[in-house]
């Protein structure tokens, strides 16, 4: 259900502020877009922003699966959880890996996730998730249109596929759920599917089609087209890493290697390096990572029509301008460990088998999904420094969600009472 925002004003003279955005990532790059929107002067602070010929690998939103997902209302962690995990676990071609000698660190989180299991968590989360996602794509719209990326837009639904009946059933609480949010989708039966995807090996018998779904067919353009809109509008991007955020009698300064940037107001959109900073402000928020991969088949992008998902598999394959892209699988490990070679030949056994003329594929690609054990963002001010906003955790929604992230943050900002309920997502709800 797509849902209208009202629109922001500009905001008079007096209450425009200096607003420095840690992170060019899409969080970062629409939260910079919709503060100068409302008439605020925007630095964006990064290493490595879509800019010149970046190669822009290192954010999460470069190498995601490309695809606006309302459908997205279910949570990860889902009742009975903690019984599937093992089996999961064991299957070396299965969607969720972990590097166990991460595990200690990442105990609490893991508790947490758990705790966020249970149905009525589960009832809560999804009610949240949908109505966010009811706003988001009204959120994109004014910023693809300012970008010119509406070219990047592909819309021919998404498709989730069963092998079997059984399976099919079994995701019966899954997509019932999304129903009852007003998710648009058909069940559809195998003949259905091989007519709008015959390249795929008939290796399905059900199958969901959420209709209001779509793909931007580069992530990694999209990046870019936003970072010039914002420079065009007189924004200014710094490469530069930031290593700490402080109070300052004349603001906020945020340390880098050459010097202190000193702005108005600081928004940390690092994805899911944010949590040292937000240490180093004095939160403690848990934020983790759910690593995820993906394969570029270079001669495989006219097979699809639209993203295919075995959610057995655990991961997309999506018709992009570069190919065919397979994105997703979790891997639980934190930041510093390696690509682990075995996901990406699991994505590749995957492939062969499902959609048998993909060819070889060549780009392999590790990031970084910035994950809250509850699959909820978090969107809300330091609770030590409240002229320090923050906005990362969006986990497997990052792309979906950034647009209206962007506009409840320049809500936030500017101190106004916001269109949704921030309470579910405050920092320091753990
Ligand atoms: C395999 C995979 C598939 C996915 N598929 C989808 C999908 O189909 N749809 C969807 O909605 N979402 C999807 N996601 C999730 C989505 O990609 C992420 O949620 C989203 O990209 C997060 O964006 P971000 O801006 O928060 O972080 P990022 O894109 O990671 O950006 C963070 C930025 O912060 C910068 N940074 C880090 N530390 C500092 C610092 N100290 N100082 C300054 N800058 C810093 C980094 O350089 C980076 O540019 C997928 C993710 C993965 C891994």
């Amino acid at each position: 259900m797509n849902k209208p925002l009202p629109q922001l004003q500009p905001l008079p003279e007096a209450e425009r502020r200096h607003v420095a955005v840690v992170g060019a990532g899409l969080v970062g790059l629409c939260s910079a877009l919709w503060l100068q929107r409302m008439g605020h002067r925007v630095t964006i602070i990064d290493p490595a922003p879509p800019l010149g010929d970046a190669s822009y690998r290192q954010a999460c939103s470069y190498g995601n699966a490309c695809t606006f997902a309302p459908h997205g209302v279910v949570p990860v962690a889902t009742p009975g959880v903690i019984w599937r995990v093992p089996g999961m676990l064991l299957n070396p071609l299965g969607p969720l890996a972990i590097v166990w000698r991460y595990l200690p660190q990442l105990v609490p989180w893991l508790r947490a996730f758990l705790a966020s299991s249970s149905k009525a968590e589960v009832d809560r989360i999804a009610g949240t998730l949908a109505v966010l996602l009811s706003q988001a794509d009204a959120a994109w719209q004014p910023l693809v249109t300012l970008a010119g990326a509406e070219r990047l837009k592909q819309r021919e639904g998404c498709l989730y596929l069963y092998k079997t009946e059984a399976q099919f059933r079994a995701a019966d609480a899954e997509n019932g759920l999304r129903e009852r949010h007003g998710v648009a989708m058909d069940r559809l039966e195998r003949a259905d599917i091989q007519s709008m995807e015959p390249n795929l090996a008939p290796l399905y018998e059900r199958g969901v089609l959420f209709r209001d779904a779509y793909v931007f067919s580069s992530p990694k353009q999209l990046a870019f087209a936003l970072a010039q809109a914002l420079v065009e509008g007189g924004g200014e991007i710094v490469r530069g890493e930031v290593s700490a955020i402080e109070p300052r009698d004349d603001g906020i300064g945020l340390r880098t290697a050459g010097k202190q940037i000193v702005a108005d107001h600081a928004v940390v959109a690092a994805g899911a390096h944010s949590r040292k900073l937000t240490a180093s402000v004095g939160d403690r928020v848990l934020l983790d990572t759910e690593r995820g991969y993906h394969v570029l088949f270079p001669n495989a992008g006219n097979l699809l029509s639209r993203p295919v998902c075995y959610p057995e598999h655990g991961f997309y394959m999506v018709p992009m301008a570069d190919g065919m892209r397979a994105a997703g699988t979790v891997e639980l490990g934190g930041l510093a460990a390696a690509l682990n070679p075995r996901r990406t030949a699991m994505i590749r056994e995957g492939v062969k088998t499902l959609l048998p003329g993909a060819g070889e594929g060549s780009d392999e690609w590790l990031g970084f999904r910035p994950s809250m054990p509850d699959s909820l963002p978090v969107i809300g001010n330091s609770r030590r420094l409240p002229r320090v906003t923050y906005a990362f955790g969006h986990g497997h929604l990052g792309l979906t969600l950034s647009a209206l992230t962007g506009y409840l943050v320049s809500q936030i900002v500017a101190g106004q009472s916001s269109v949704i309920d921030l309470t579910p997502l405050r920092p320091d709800r753990f």
